[in-house]
């Protein structure tokens, strides 16, 4: 396989500020070499680009992402049963190809039904069946009987809805992480708590901090991951303590929250895009009353003030949403980069580490993926703008130059910038 060499690039490589004229070169399905353009000197056959300060940046991380979700509303909780299998596989491809395109070269799945459409779609991915993201795949959610998904009339006895698996006790929760875990599923998604936008089903704690401990340490031994639906404070602490590696939404932390998530190296995936569209339209979805709308108000107001605070204390941040709901389709993703800029203050770089290097070591791939670096596989973005400065550019697809996953380019509108190679 011939090489590909970037010169003149503005370099954002996932860690650090912009750094004008830099040389990339990708050989086969790794980065070569980054450095100094006379440092690489072209050989025959190599495919040279001149970026003339192009922004050269790794492939993005979304790291909450629900493949099956189409047009969906929330209320009740989907039950994973409103479709085939099959049809869910091809709204799950469709969904995928669509992040890929929009240059997130890796998804972490928050949930994916049952199935395992996850499961299968990154087999399939792997193998070049299908276009697809790099994915840590996700499964059916973990809850308690009568917990936050279980929002079926008792007497419909559905028991066990193609969504959620109802576990109580810690042997049942370790029963089920390992049936999950034995049929594919790398990260496990656990439903401790409600909240984040949904505030009138099961309001207790559904999953008991030794339930959760017991979910936890059956994944880690078998070198997976958990991750929690989880918006109360006590909540978020409970999970912290238990080993829950992501919590998702926390809506109400605090700043004892922040401090234990930093000690124990959890990771926190806000989702708060969702909840701007919650307060924004919520006419598609329920039709909210005031009172019902004063706690999701809070939340998004609490979480507006904690975030920046969670950055400054190094917490691991990432991107990622509720896509895929009726108010917040697919494809949106990158103005949820820009959201955590304008509305929450966070600085352009900073999101771009969370969608970058922190989505990496969410992962457990950081040593892969994430960055513009040595050896690293080549998950690389070329965008005509510098997102360090203007965020916002990566909305414009147009401006999307090139997307490459792993030494191959997905998208590929160099052909002007290329330098004729004799
Ligand atoms: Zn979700």
């Amino acid at each position: 396989m011939s090489r590909t060499i970037f010169r003149e690039a503005n370099l954002l490589d996932g860690e650090s500020p912009a750094r004008a004229a830099v040389s990339v070169v990708v050989d086969g399905d790794r980065i070569a070499f980054v450095g100094d353009g006379d440092a690489a000197p072209a050989a025959p056959g190599d495919r040279e680009i001149e970026l003339a300060g192009r922004t050269l940046m790794p492939g993005l991380v979304l790291s909450h992402f629900h493949s099956t979700y189409d047009g969906i509303t929330i209320m009740p909780e989907p039950l994973g049963l409103e479709n085939p299998p099959g049809y869910l596989m091809l709204v799950a491809a469709n969904n995928v190809r669509k992040a890929l395109h929009c240059g997130f070269t890796s998804i972490v799945s928050a949930g994916a039904i049952n199935d395992e459409i996850d499961v299968q779609l990154k087999a399939a991915i792997d193998d070049g069946v299908v276009e697809g993201p790099r994915m840590l795949a996700g499964g059916r959610g973990l809850d308690t009987t009568g917990g936050y998904t279980d929002t079926g009339p008792h007497w419909w006895e559905l028991g066990n809805p193609g969504a959620s698996r109802f576990c109580d006790g810690p042997d049942e929760f370790r029963a089920a992480v390992r049936a999950e875990i034995s049929r594919g599923v790398e990260i496990v998604k656990l439903f401790p708590s409600g909240g984040h936008g949904v505030h009138d089903t099961a309001a207790a704690s559904a999953i008991s901090e030794d339930e959760m401990r017991a979910a936890a340490e059956a994944a880690h031994q078998r070198g997976k991951k958990v991750r929690a639906h989880c918006s109360w404070r006590h909540s978020v602490l409970e999970c912290v303590r238990a080993g829950v590696d992501v919590i998702d939404h926390g809506d109400e932390i605090d700043r004892e929250c922040i401090d234990a998530m930093v000690a124990a190296g959890t990771t926190l995936v806000p989702g708060m895009f969702f909840l701007k569209q919650m307060l924004g339209d919520t006419g598609n979805l329920v039709n909210a009353t005031p009172e019902q709308m004063a706690p999701i108000q809070a939340e998004f107001d609490n979480l507006r003030k904690m975030l920046p605070v969670a950055q400054q204390a190094g917490v691991n941040l990432c991107v990622g949403d509720d896509y895929g709901i009726i108010i917040l389709p697919h494809g949106r993703y990158a103005e949820e980069l820009e959201f955590y800029v304008k509305e929450v203050g966070i600085a352009p770089l900073d999101v771009i580490r969370w969608a970058t290097r922190n989505g990496a070591k969410l992962m457990g791939r950081e040593d892969e993926v994430g960055s513009v670096s040595e050896g690293k596989l080549a998950d690389l973005l070329v965008v005509d703008g510098d997102p360090s400065v203007d965020i916002a550019v990566l909305q414009d697809r147009d401006k999307l130059l090139a997307i490459m996953k792993g030494g191959a380019l997905v998208k590929d509108h160099l052909s002007n910038l290329e330098t004729p190679n004799p």
